[in-house]
């Protein structure tokens, strides 16, 4: 059986790791859809899509979980009534999909598609929302990604590109 794990994974978190573990033991192979994949550069999308690639792959070194994955980046079309049928045809088939989200929940839901909701894992904690923030406040964001992914987003100058992205022109700090 093969499922299927969609996010924008800006970036990817432990909470996306716990659940990528337990689809694991459910499925022989996982296809992890990076959604939004043409996003970068912004406030709420600080990363491309082939960095969250390499977070993912760097996330999944330990074990033969990374030999059963399969990760692909797909683009928004802003038309949610054929956005799974658009999905479908970037993708290996797959038997069901994993989500909590709502909206994505629906639409598979309406296709007919196989939809589990697997518990949240700490999510107060555990949000790329509540990560980015730490971001750009200087709070302890690492402890909430895995080490992996703590390394590569301090490579590529991951906080500095959010806080670069998050600033608007009329901030004191440029006078142009
Ligand atoms: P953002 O706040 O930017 O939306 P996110 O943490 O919701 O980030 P997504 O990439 O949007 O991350 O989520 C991908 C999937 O992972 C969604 O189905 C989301 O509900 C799920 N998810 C996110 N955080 C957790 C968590 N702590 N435990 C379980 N599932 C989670
Ligand atoms: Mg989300």
């Amino acid at each position: 059986m093969r499922g299927l794990y969609i996010g924008r994974f800006q970036p990817y978190h432990l909470g996306h790791q716990s659940v990528l573990l337990e689809i694991s033991k459910e499925m022989d192979e996982i296809v992890i859809a990076i959604g939004s994949a043409q996003e970068s550069h912004t406030p709420e999308n600080p990363f491309t899509a082939g960095e969250r690639a390499e977070m993912i792959y760097a996330a999944l070194e330990q074990g033969d979980l990374r030999n059963r994955c399969y990760v692909i980046p797909i683009q928004d079309i802003n038309r949610n009534s054929v956005w799974v049928s658009h999905l479908q045809s970037m993708v290996p088939s797959f038997d069901v999909v994993y989500s909590n989200n709502p909206l994505v929940v629906r639409l598979f839901s309406e296709a007919g598609v196989d939809v589990r909701s697997p518990p949240m894992y700490q999510r107060d904690l555990f949000s790329g929302t509540a990560i980015r923030n730490l971001m750009q406040k200087g709070g302890d964001w690492r402890s909430l990604v895995p080490g992996a992914v703590a390394s590569l987003i301090t490579r590529i100058g991951g906080v500095e590109r959010l806080a670069c992205v998050s600033r608007s022109d009329t901030s004191t700090q440029f006078i142009l």
